[in-house]
């Protein structure tokens, strides 16, 4: 798959730093979504959205530990 990758500049990290980086943007034919975000100052925010409809979110701060991002899959329904 050949994703897009979109530089920004003042974006809230999942450590609650504004910070630049990287959006990486990929999808296939069959309805698979993947917006992740790289942050520079390593954080990580994983978003993927599958073709059943259901949606993985996971962020992850430069530190290692797994955030709460507030929301899950099982919201909003
Ligand atoms: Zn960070």
């Amino acid at each position: 798959m050949a994703g897009t990758r979109i530089s920004f500049t003042d974006e809230q990290a999942p450590c609650g730093k504004t910070v630049g980086g990287d959006h990486f943007l990929d999808d296939d034919d069959d309805g698979l979504l993947i917006r992740d975000e790289y942050y520079s100052c390593g954080c990580r925010r994983i978003r993927h959205e599958y073709h059943d409809g259901s949606i993985q979110v996971r962020a992850i701060r430069h530190d290692g530990k797994p955030v709460k991002d507030g929301y899950g899959p099982d919201h909003g329904c």
